[in-house]
C-alpha cells in the first residue's frame, strides 16, 4: 500500500475547485491502484475538481480497460501484486495504439533507481506519496498540456507533409512541362544599376530545354547568365526596352518576331512580369506564319485576278465598271473631262474564221498588250471590255487629246502586221475606235459616256474602219 490517507487531509479543496476552473481543464483519467481505499479517495477527489475518472485495481484489469476506452492521462502505482507499475508501463508504451497516453507514476517509493526505471519505462512523470492533491492535479494538468500540444503538433507535421506533398506534385507537374513542351520558357530577374535603379539586364533564373536547345548550350551555362539585353537588341533594337517596360508597368507583352534561326524564323514571343523579373514564353510559329504569307499572297493574287482579264491579262470589264464610276463621281466634282475610247477589232469574225479561235486569241493578246503600252499614265486604265472590244479611260483628258491616243494606237496596230487574209479593207489586223468626251454630270449615268462612245464606234465602222469617229456633240 503507498498512500498515506492523512497527507491529503489539510488540502484546501475549496481553493483548488477555484483554481482549476478557472483554468478550466478537464480530461479522463485512469487510476490504477491495487488499494481500493487510495482510488476511492483520489477518484472523489478528482471528480470535484471536474475530471472524469475510471478506476481499475489491477494491471490486467487496467489495460482490459484500456482496450475498450483510452483516457487521457493514468495515474499509475507501482506496488501493485501480478503485475507491477513498471510491467503495466511496458506493456501499454509497447501497443501503438495506447503508447501516446501519458503516464505518471505515483509511488512511495523514493529513490532515484525507481524514479529512473519509472521514466525509462515510458513513464512521462512521477509523484511520490505522500502527495498533496494540488500536485496531482498540476502534473495531470502539465501531462494534459504536453498531450494537446503534442496532437497539435502532429496535426500540424501531417499538415505539412500534406503541404509538401501537393508542392512536390506541382513542382513534378511544372518540370514534367516544363521539360517536355516544345516552347521555350524562361524565368528571369532584374539587374538594376546600383545608382540609378534601372534595369540593366535580365538575370537567368530557370529555363528549360527548349531554350538550351535553341541556344545551342546546356541550361547550367545559361542559368545565372546575363544575356538578354544583347540577345534581344540582336532580335530587334527596341525589344530589350519593351522587356523592361513589362516590369516597370506590369503590362504584358506578346507579339510575333522575325529572326531566321536553322529552319525557323517565326516566333510568337510573351512578356509577363515575375517579381522583379519576367516570365518569357517563346513558340516556333514559322509555318503558321508562313501559312499566313502564302494566305497572304494567295488573297492578293486573287483580288488581282478578280479585276484582271483571263486571257488578256488587262483590266477586267468590272474593273473597268468601278474604275469609270470614280472618275465620273471625281470628274464631277472637279469639273474636268472625261475621255471615253471604245475600241472594236475590225472583221474579226472572219479572222476567227480564217485562222482559228487560238490565233484570235493571241491577236486579241497582241492588241492588248499594244494598247496597253501606249497608255502609260497611272492615272488611265486600258480594259477588255468584251469580246473583241476594248475600252480606254482617259481622265483629265479632252477630246483632242483622246484624238492624239486613238491615232496613235490605231497606227500601233497597223505596224503589228497581224496578217488577216479575209479583211475586206487591207491584209493586216486593224481596229476602229469611237471616242466621247465630257465633263462628268452626276445626274447622269457612267452610261451615257459608255452610248456615246458606242455610237461613235458604230459611226467609225461605218465609215469603213481602220479609224476613229469623235461624238462631238456633248457637253
Ligand atoms: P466588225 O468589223 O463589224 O467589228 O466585224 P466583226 O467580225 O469583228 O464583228 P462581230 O461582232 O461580227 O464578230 C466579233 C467576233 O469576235 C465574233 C467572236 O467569235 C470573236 N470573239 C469575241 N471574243 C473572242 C475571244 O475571246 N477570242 C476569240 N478568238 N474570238 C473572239
Ligand atoms: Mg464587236
Ligand atoms: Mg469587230
Amino acid at each position: 500500500m503507498d498512500i498515506h490517507l492523512n497527507s491529503i487531509t489539510t488540502l484546501k479543496i475549496d481553493n483548488f475547485i477555484t483554481m482549476t476552473d478557472s483554468i478550466n481543464t478537464k480530461g479522463t483519467i485512469l487510476l490504477i491502484d491495487d488499494l481500493p481505499e487510495n482510488l476511492h479517495l483520489l477518484n472523489n477527489l478528482l471528480i470535484q475538481l471536474g475530471y472524469t475518472v475510471r478506476s481499475a485495481t489491477s494491471g490486467k484489469m487496467a489495460l482490459k480497460m484500456l482496450s475498450v476506452k483510452l483516457p487521457d492521462v493514468i495515474l499509475l502505482d507501482i506496488k501493485m501484486p501480478d503485475m507491477d507499475g513498471f510491467q503495466v508501463c511496458t506493456v501499454i508504451k509497447a501497443d501503438e495504439r495506447l503508447r501516446d497516453i501519458p503516464i505518471i507514476f505515483i509511488s512511495a517509493l523514493n529513490n532515484a533507481a525507481d524514479k529512473v526505471k519509472a521514466f525509462t519505462c515510458g513513464g512521462g512523470d512521477y509523484i511520490t506519496k505522500p502527495f498533496q492533491i494540488e500536485e496531482i492535479v498540476v502534473r495531470i494538468e502539465n501531462q494534459l498540456l504536453i498531450q494537446r500540444q503534442k496532437i497539435a503538433l502532429q496535426q500540424e507535421v501531417k499538415k505539412r507533409q500534406e503541404t509538401e506533398e501537393v508542392l512536390y506534385q506541382s513542382r513534378a507537374l511544372l518540370s514534367n512541362v516544363l521539360n517536355s513542351t516544345l516552347d521555350g520558357i524562361a524565368a528571369l530577374q532584374s539587374v538594376r544599376a546600383s545608382q540609378t535603379g534601372e534595369i540593366e539586364d535580365f538575370r537567368c533564373l530557370v529555363v528549360n530545354p527548349a531554350i538550351a536547345q535553341a541556344f545551342n548550350r546546356s541550361r547550367e551555362e545559361l542559368i545565372g547568365k546575363l544575356m538578354l539585353k544583347r540577345f534581344l537588341k540582336r532580335i530587334n533594337p527596341s525589344l530589350f526596352e519593351r522587356v523592361v517596360a513589362v516590369v516597370e508597368t506590369g503590362e504584358p507583352l506578346a507579339e510575333d518576331i522575325y529572326y531566321p534561326l536553322g529552319e525557323s524564323s517565326w516566333y510568337h514571343f510573351a512578356a509577363v512580369k515575375l517579381g522583379d523579373g519576367v516570365a518569357l514564353a517563346v513558340r516556333d510559329v514559322t509555318s503558321r506564319k508562313n501559312m499566313e504569307l502564302e494566305l497572304q499572297i494567295a488573297n492578293r493574287e486573287l483580288r488581282l485576278l478578280a479585276h484582271l482579264d483571263g486571257l488578256t491579262k488587262i483590266a477586267n470589264r468590272r474593273c473597268f465598271d468601278d474604275f469609270l464610276q470614280h472618275q465620273w463621281r471625281r470628274l464631277s466634282r472637279s469639273q474636268q473631262q472625261l475621255s471615253l475610247l471604245m475600241l472594236d477589232v475590225d472583221f474579226f469574225k472572219p479572222y476567227n474564221d480564217l485562222y482559228g479561235h487560238q490565233r484570235g486569241d493571241d491577236c486579241l493578246i497582241d492588241i492588248a498588250r499594244t494598247i496597253q503600252k501606249i497608255i502609260s499614265r497611272p492615272t488611265d486604265l486600258v480594259a477588255r471590255y468584251g469580246g473583241e472590244e476594248f475600252a480606254i479611260v482617259l481622265p483629265e483628258t479632252r477630246q483632242d487629246g483622246a484624238i492624239v491616243i486613238a491615232q496613235i494606237i490605231i497606227k500601233a496596230i497597223q505596224n503589228l502586221k497581224i496578217p488577216h487574209q479575209a479583211s475586206a479593207i487591207t491584209d493586216c489586223v486593224t481596229v476602229s475606235i469611237g471616242i466621247a468626251s465630257m465633263i462628268p454630270v452626276l445626274d447622269f449615268s457612267t452610261d451615257f459616256l459608255i452610248d456615246q462612245a458606242d455610237q461613235a464606234l458604230y459611226c467609225a465602222k461605218q465609215q469603213g474602219r481602220n479609224s476613229y469617229y469623235v461624238k462631238s456633240d456633248i457637253t
